[in-house]
Order: C-alpha cells, then structure tokens, then sequence
C-alpha cells in the first residue's frame, strides 16, 4: 500500500502542554517511524478530542469527506498513526487507557492501518529502558 496520506492521533491531555512540534518535525524529516513515507505523503493531526477518544470517530468522518471530495483520497490510502505520547509511558503521562477502544473506532471507521508510535523520544527510550518508565512493547 502507497501511503498518500498519514494521520497523527494526538492525546488530548498532552495537547495542552504540548505543541506536537516533536512528531510533525519527524515526519517532515522522515526520522524513525516515518522513514519509508514517500515525500509527497501529506501530513495532519489532530488530537483524540479527550477521554474516551470518542470524538475521533466524528473528527475521522469529517476528515474521510473532505479528504474524498477535494482529493479522491480514499480510506485504504491512509496510515493511522497513535501518537508516542498516547501509547508509551512517557514525560507527560503513561500510556492510553482507552488505545483499544480508540483502535477500535478508527477500525469502525474504516481504516485498517494503525501504527503505534510518532516521535521517538531517545530520553524516554532509555527511560523505559531502564525501567522508569513503563514499557509496553
Ligand atoms: S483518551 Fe487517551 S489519548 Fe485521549 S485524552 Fe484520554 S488519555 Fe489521552
């Protein structure tokens, strides 16, 4: 599959105290997760709208629209990414408690590629690394 567009799924809560500099600066060089991307693959984000992750469902919808009628993009077309920040332990907070229940709405929503993780933080690795923070992988 030709990834002709990647989404970045942001945590709320971290949003707040995070501008996401971090991730849309790795996918623009390519770094780590984004590294096989074609350079023209395009590029949003937007966060989960806060617990549960429901409202991802109606920011996912309106995305599928817009995305259909201006470029013909379809749902196949399309990489999912969960942000770091949503599905590690890491300096803002531990992982997701609701990373299930969100994968299961963008499944319902009909996108099949879901890739956990944006930016790699090497502080935070090392972190889980030596058990400070806790590791899911
Ligand atoms: S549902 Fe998860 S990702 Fe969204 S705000 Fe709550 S903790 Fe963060």
């Amino acid at each position: 599959m030709t990834a002709k567009y990647v989404i970045i799924i942001q945590c709320d809560l971290t949003h707040r105290r995070c501008s996401g500099f971090a991730c849309t600066n790795a996918f623009y060089n390519r770094d780590g997760l984004f590294e096989n991307y074609p350079d023209d693959t395009r590029y949003i984000s937007f966060t989960c709208g806060g617990c549960c992750g429901k409202s991802i469902a109606a920011k996912l919808e309106q995305f599928s629209k817009k995305a259909y009628k201006k470029t013909n993009l379809e749902k196949n077309e399309v990489v999912v990414h969960l942000a770091s920040c949503m599905i590690t332990d890491n300096h803002h907070f531990d992982r997701c408690p609701h990373v299930d229940y969100i994968k299961s709405i963008i499944r319902k929503k009909g996108y099949e590629t879901i890739v956990e993780g944006s930016y790699i933080s090497a502080g935070a690795s090392k972190k889980r690394a030596a058990k400070v923070y806790n590791s899911y992988e």
